[in-house]
């Protein structure tokens, strides 16, 4: 069975001077990932663009728009950290609509996905761009997954250092998708309080662990342990996994408690989870990891270890 790797030229089409998520970064992992043994033992996939249809399952239609707009304006930004631009909208179609093609191949075919996908997507939210996310790639995937391929029930495990708050304001009353964040608190964006659980159906739905700096690999891998043992009493029937890579302890933003073979870890006991509930089925998708070597090599563990996870082709 296959692991596939979501690329397209999109995601190194479009930059911002200075920005800490620039097409330099992806370039970086790119060519890291291609003098390792593993790049042939992958299959690439190439992107598609999101439809509308796809996005409005998350996202406002005037959230879809605005964002459209700005980018099809011209170069600026559509907050504080967020830059936009036509290219920028190209890459952003095609980043949720790779989430797609991976969620389709592995429904197919079976294996497991990682998206090499940018701009990231956890802090976008069903009204707001925000942090660097113009459209939510992960929730967009889990309504596509539900929708499309009738999985009733979809997990999405954060390991990115900040909380994801777009996804958690996307599924907070829902019930069908349970939302896990281990991440550094307190952080940007201050939110993931633990008694954040989920309101209405989907009370008991989000599991937030913040986490204060001075928190240990074994104090971090552990709580990730816990918060896999409430997914897998959730009985779900896909997980995604936004990663993010700034908790490593080099990275420039984030720069917390993780070593670059935790990575491999952390994914590991997700793939042992998905191979118990749901036939092995993980798409995990980019979002944060900022530094120059500690993120491309962090990123080869994680996908070495989605490999190891599946039978010899
Ligand atoms: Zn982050």
């Amino acid at each position: 069975m296959p692991t596939f790797l979501v690329t397209d030229p999109a995601f190194l089409g479009y930059d911002s001077p200075d920005h800490p998520d620039s097409s330099k970064r992806l370039r970086g992992i790119l060519d890291d990932l291609e003098r390792r043994p593993l790049w042939r033992e992958v299959s690439p996939l190439p992107a598609r663009p999101v439809t509308h249809e796809e996005l409005v399952a998350v996202h406002s239609p005037a959230m879809v728009d605005a964002v459209e707009k700005a980018c099809q304006s011209g170069y600026g930004f559509i907050d504080a950290d967020t830059p936009v631009s036509p290219e920028t909208l190209v890459a952003a179609w095609a980043a949720a609509g790779g989430v797609l093609q991976a969620i389709d191949a592995v429904m197919r075919e079976g294996g497991n996905a990682f998206c090499l996908v940018r701009p990231p997507g956890h802090h976008a939210g069903p009204d707001q761009a925000m942090a660097f996310c113009l459209f939510n790639n992960v929730a967009v995937g889990a309504r596509y997954a539900q929708r499309r391929h009738g999985c009733a029930r979809v997990a999405i495990i954060d390991w990115d250092i900040h909380h994801g708050n777009g996804t958690q304001d996307t599924f907070y009353t829902d019930g069908s998708v349970f939302y896990l964040s281990l991440h550094r608190s307190p952080y940007f964006p201050e939110t993931g309080r633990s008694d954040e659980t989920g309101t209405g159906p989907g009370a008991g739905c989000t599991l937030n662990i913040p986490l204060p700096f001075k928190t240990s690999r074994e104090e971090y891998l552990a709580a990730f342990r816990r918060g896999l043992a409430a997914i897998e009493a959730f009985h779900p029937e896909f997980i995604l996994v936004s990663a993010g890579f700034d908790a490593h302890r080099q990275d420039p933003i984030g720069g917390w408690c993780l070593e670059t073979t935790d990575y491999a870890t952390l994914t590991a006991a997700v793939t042992d989870l998905a191979d118990r509930c749901c036939q092995g089925r993980v798409v995990s998708v980019l979002e944060g990891g900022y530094h120059p070597d500690a993120l491309p090599e962090s990123i080869a563990n994680h996908l070495e270890a989605l490999r190891k996870a599946l039978p010899a082709a």
